[in-house]
């Protein structure tokens, strides 16, 4: 039995409720996390918070809580669930109200929830064992504010769905310019002629903590060259390699896209080599 945190209380997760009146319910009005945590171990714990609390002072949800605050949250959800591979989540709505009313409530308080579940083991640095992915393109459809972590997620859900109907893993989006954006549920990369390729921050895509994290041990290692730059949709179907990155993923090669083979068909070289570096470098985060 997987043991929550909801509002303060430490319970069973089946026991957890909330008000429907709850603008996380009504409006997914609320902004989210996922820690990963091996053995007790998370990874990029402090970049996760910092962008939670950047995410609630963007949609100006006041919640006075520490980084010592969710650390203890965070221990205790991994004591309480077995330390195995986990998945924390985090959540922090708006708060419930008691009309359903478009502005901001006042004297409300947020509602916090947090829950750990099971995620696989880490992927390890090995051709022969690398969990391939094959997805579908669309459209990006979502709203502009895509740097925001928000639990309003209908917009990703959709993609993700349009993916999973066709036997996909995940759907990569573009834009209007035929410009890479990301996935659904996770950051992209292209490999070309041994540089690694990736979409810059902007209103388009979340700062994945992964993302963050390939390219701080890449440039740290210094033997593969990263850029950081607009992408376009010919460059990801003519690309080497085409990887998806998130914290249950880590670092994902993608070997077909609608059908069609990226590169080769294989799991590629460059791939091997920064998933190695980002397997020993990751609890540095
Ligand atoms: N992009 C989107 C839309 C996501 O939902 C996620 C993860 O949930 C990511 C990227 C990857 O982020 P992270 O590496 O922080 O897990």
């Amino acid at each position: 039995m997987s043991i929550a945190f909801l509002d303060g209380t430490y319970l069973p997760l089946e026991e957890a409720k909330i008000s429907p009146m709850d603008r996380g319910f009504l409006f997914g009005d609320g902004i989210y996390e996922v820690v990963p945590s091996y053995a007790g171990n998370m990874v990029g714990f402090a970049p996760h918070i910092a962008r939670m609390q950047d995410g609630l002072a963007a949609v100006g949800i006041n919640l006075d809580w520490s980084e010592t605050d969710w650390a203890e949250l965070c221990n205790r959800l991994i004591n309480e669930n077995g330390a195995g591979n986990l998945g924390i989540y985090l959540h922090v709505s708006r708060g419930a109200d008691s009309r359903r009313f478009h502005g901001f409530p006042v004297n409300i308080a947020p509602t916090v929830f947090a829950f750990a579940f099971d995620i696989p083991p880490p992927p390890v640095a090995d051709k022969a064992r690398a969990n391939s992915y094959r997805v579908s393109s669309a459209r990006d459809l979502r709203w502009e504010r895509c740097q925001i972590k928000s639990t309003a997620l209908l917009g990703n859900v959709l993609h993700f769905q349009q993916g999973y109907e066709n036997g996909h893993d995940e759907t990569i989006l573009f834009n209007a310019n035929n410009e890479l954006t990301e996935a659904s549920a996770c950051n992209a990369f292209i490999v070309k002629n041994g540089t690694v390729i990736t979409p810059p921050l902007d209103n388009q895509l979340l700062a994945g903590i992964t993302r963050h994290i390939v390219l701080d041990i890449l440039r740290r290692d210094g033997s593969i060259a990263v850029e950081e730059r607009v992408v376009t949709m010919d460059e990801v179907t003519s690309a080497d390699e085409v990887w998806i990155t998130s914290s249950s993923k880590e670092i994902a090669p993608v070997i077909e896209i609608d059908g069609v083979a990226v590169g080769d068909g294989k799991v590629g070289d460059v791939w091997l080599a920064a998933q190695a570096l980002y397997s020993a470098g990751k609890f540095n985060y």
